[in-house]
């Protein structure tokens, strides 16, 4: 297309959460951005602002119709994005319903790495040297180095001869070096395809191992397909993918690997550079903003790298993906639920399409939806055409799965205010003894998730949410797990101002911590949550603590359940099986499951047989059946076995994944107006065939931040384009500003 300078005209996609699943695009002057392919990162006026867009289309327009147009303020120094990931966006926010803009802003959530990075020192050697100086030893090293390489940065020439840089400061000030400033680039740490291929030979899979690395091989690198990494914890999963790891990264090609966040700590790294001799590209919440930079512009740049990361790293800008990697893929961490509600494994599955490339997903415990379609099921036969199973059935080397014993709490119950049964009490005494350790699974945060008061009854609950306050006695402070809200703790009731009245109910971890700390009180006890380590620092103090046997008794909520190697941990405790169990939700009784099971996988990783005891109060519950039966011969039929019956009821209720399922959820603080928007929204209600509306009702939790939420629920059959109608839906009714929906496709909490 040739247009003259003026009357180019750039069609770019804003950063503005508007128009459900649709580009919201406007037009500017190209000005600096003249010729900018499709895909260009450009930065514009947006109201008194100025954003970062995208161009989706250039054209030509009159001078008389340009004259009214901004323009284009400047261009990112990063490469356009390309088709795949322009495409990959616009997917997630039909997929979602969520805007464009909205779905934009994941990718463009690093605006540093946007523009040039800034210039810094470096040095050399100067072009006439000094004639006669006498060299230190060190700075005779800085010297012989400069000889041999470009311009560098003081650190980078610390680093490489071992010298601190003040020495290579005080050469620059006796004149034996010259400093000018440059752009420096920064290469992504990564080997070269032949030691990459040499990483991959020189280590040794077991035959089971082999065999599933050879069959994903097998399948090809080069278009889509679909590996389900289905193997018992502690078979080797890790192993395995990283060998699928290095095979794609030797062609140069990138690599992302998606963990749950805590699951990226420094024992998962250090596996890492064992295997490849450098640390992964990390990408999630503590990591610096210098780094995010600088790994962004990296990925924009197409540099082969192996980035490791949280849900987020899906909307890093790759333009070289060869292969996704999603470990713990059932993990329901990797669901986002606020403001773009998305599921990560699924947005993986998207973008491994778009670009043609592999995916593998790891579990111990497959969600069902991966276990359906990779065709476990009955239901499915034949499973879908580019998914397959690959199944390692045992622990690597002399492991065992542990063994697991439910306690029947009808038959032991522990005297009031206590949670451990005599059995578990002894169990842990031994493991102790033997100089083991424990771990104590209780997935509530916490001191007492009640407080009551014991003379007027009054419960403390949270003024703005529909939620009881938790106590957290560690923080002396209650606190709402919805809102986040919290006030400082006090013995008084507020509501009949009974001084010393107060009683707490129920345990939470840090109460379960007081009892076991009265029962072993020189055992080493931590307590493993999100209150109790919240930084990657707090993780990596209190894995080694666990390393080095500092720790006898752990303590933890789900966080304690995701992927951990502890070699000395050879029992786990469940101190209340049937928490999740209840409370009618979809995935109630899978997610239990893959908790359960999670977490008694931590037991007997290494050489020393493990155990499990889980207390309940419903032994014959189908979950905790095939829980106790773990460690039969063949634990994957036992876990079958469960799959199927849960396959089985999903599939007689038409719910997910034989039924497709949405949730809208309308809160505002002014009950009138979203009643009156409910209503509204009500009559619009659409009738299809094969589409079911349920609501609206109340949310089950009705108010959040004082706001009230009423939601419905569609279910609609595989076949139906559900998104089209829900736009349709909302797109007849215009509801009031302050009444806000949100669209939450495949939802998994029902809150
Ligand atoms: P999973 O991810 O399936 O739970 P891991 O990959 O964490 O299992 O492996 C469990 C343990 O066994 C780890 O400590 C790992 O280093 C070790 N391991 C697994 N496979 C091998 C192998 N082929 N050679 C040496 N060690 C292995
Ligand atoms: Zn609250």
């Amino acid at each position: 297309m040739v247009v003259s300078d003026r009357q180019a005209v750039l069609k770019i996609a804003v950063p503005v959460p508007q128009q459900r699943g649709e580009v919201l695009i406007y037009d500017y002057l190209a000005g600096p951005a003249i010729g900018a392919p499709v895909g260009s990162i450009v930065q514009i006026p947006l109201g008194t602002r100025h954003v970062w867009g995208l161009v989706m289309d250039a054209s030509d327009t009159s001078q008389l119709a340009a004259e009214k147009l901004k323009p284009v303020v400047m261009l990112a120094d990063v490469p356009p994005l390309d088709a795949q990931t322009l495409k990959f966006l616009k997917q997630v926010s039909r997929w979602t319903l969520a805007p464009f803009g909205s779905v934009m802003r994941l990718l463009l959530n690093t605006p540093e790495a946007l523009l040039p990075p800034p210039e810094q020192p470096v040095f050399t050697l100067p072009e006439f040297p000094l004639a006669d100086v006498r060299l230190t030893p060190q700075r005779q090293r800085v010297c012989d180095f400069l000889k041999m390489v470009p311009p560098l940065s003081a650190t980078e020439i610390a680093r490489e001869t071992g010298v601190s840089s003040g020495v290579i400061t005080a050469m620059h000030k006796s004149g034996l070096l010259d400093k000018q400033m440059a752009v420096r680039g920064n290469r992504a740490p990564t080997l070269s395809p032949e030691q990459l291929k040499q990483a991959r030979k020189s280590f040794t899979l077991s035959d089971e191992q082999q065999q599933v690395a050879d069959a994903i091989a097998a399948k090809g690198d080069e278009q889509f397909s679909v590996h389900l990494l289905d193997g018992v914890t502690g078979s080797g999963k890790t192993e395995v993918y990283f060998d699928s790891v290095a095979r794609v990264a030797a062609t140069g090609r990138q690599v992302l690997i998606l963990l749950p966040e805590i699951a990226l700590t420094r024992a998962w790294q250090d596996r890492f550079e064992k295997r490849f001799g450098f640390r992964p590209a990390l990408w999630h919440s503590s990591v610096t903003n210098a780094k995010r930079r600088t790994l962004w512009r990296q990925v924009a740049e197409g540099q082969p790298l192996i980035v490791a990361g949280a849900r987020s790293a899906l909307f890093l800008p790759f333009s070289k993906l060869g292969l996704i990697i999603v470990d713990e893929e059932h993990d329901a961490s990797y669901k986002q639920e606020d403001m773009t509600a998305y599921q990560a494994r699924d947005m993986a599955l998207l973008r491994a399409k778009i670009s043609d490339i592999p995916i593998l997903l790891a579990s111990a415990t497959p969600s069902l939806e991966s276990w359906v379609n990779a065709g476990a099921a009955r239901q499915d036969e034949a499973g879908h055409k580019d998914w397959h199973q690959h199944i390692l059935s045992s622990r690597f080397g002399q492991a065992s799965l542990p063994e697991v014993k439910l306690v029947d709490m009808r038959l032991s119950r522990p005297p009031r205010g206590h949670w451990l049964s005599p059995d578990l009490q002894e169990a842990l005494k031994a493991t102790l003894e033997a100089g083991q350790q424990s771990l104590l699974f209780l997935n509530r945060r916490g001191y007492a998730p009640v407080t009551l008061c014991s003379s007027c009854g009054h419960r403390l609950a949270c003024h703005q949410c529909d939620s009881l306050l938790v106590t957290h006695r560690l923080a002396g402070r209650v606190q709402c797990h919805f809102c986040g809200i919290s006030q400082p703790l006090s013995q008084q009731c507020p509501a009949c101002e009974e001084a010393d009245s107060l009683r707490a109910v129920g345990p939470g971890v840090e109460r379960l911590e007081e009892e076991v700390r009265m029962l072993f009180p020189d055992a080493g006890i931590a307590i493993l949550s999100s209150d109790t380590v919240r930084s990657a620092s707090d993780a990596e103090a209190f894995f080694k603590a666990v390393e080095t046997g500092e720790t006898d008794i752990i303590i933890g909520t789900q966080m304690a359940a995701k992927g951990h190697d502890f070699p000395q941990l050879t029992l786990v405790g469940v101190v209340d099986a049937d928490l999740g169990i209840g409370g009618g939700d979809l995935r109630a009784a899978e997610r239990t499951y893959q908790l359960l099971w999670q977490v008694a996988g931590r037991s007997g990783r290494a050489k020393q047989k493990g155990r499990a005891l889980i207390q309940t109060f419903q032994p014959t519950h189908p979950v905790l059946d095939a829980l106790s039966k773990m460690h039969l011969d063949n634990p994957v039929a036992a876990r079958d076995q469960f799959m199927q019956a849960e396959a089985d009821a999903r599939q007689a209720a038409a719910m997910p994944p034989f039924g497709r399922l949405a949730a809208l959820i309308l809160s505002s603080r002014d009950l009138s107006l979203l009643e009156a928007a409910v209503e509204g929204l009500a009559a619009a209600c659409p009738a299809y065939h094969g589409v079911d509306v349920f609501g609206p009702a109340p949310a089950p939790l009705s108010r959040i931040r004082g706001a009230h939420r009423i939601r419905f629920l569609v279910r609609a059959e595989k076949t139906v384009a559900l998104q089209k109608i829900i736009t349709e839906w909302l797109d007849k009714v215009r509801l009031p500003g302050q009444v806000r929906v949100v669209c939450d496709i495949d939802p998994y909490s029902f809150l």
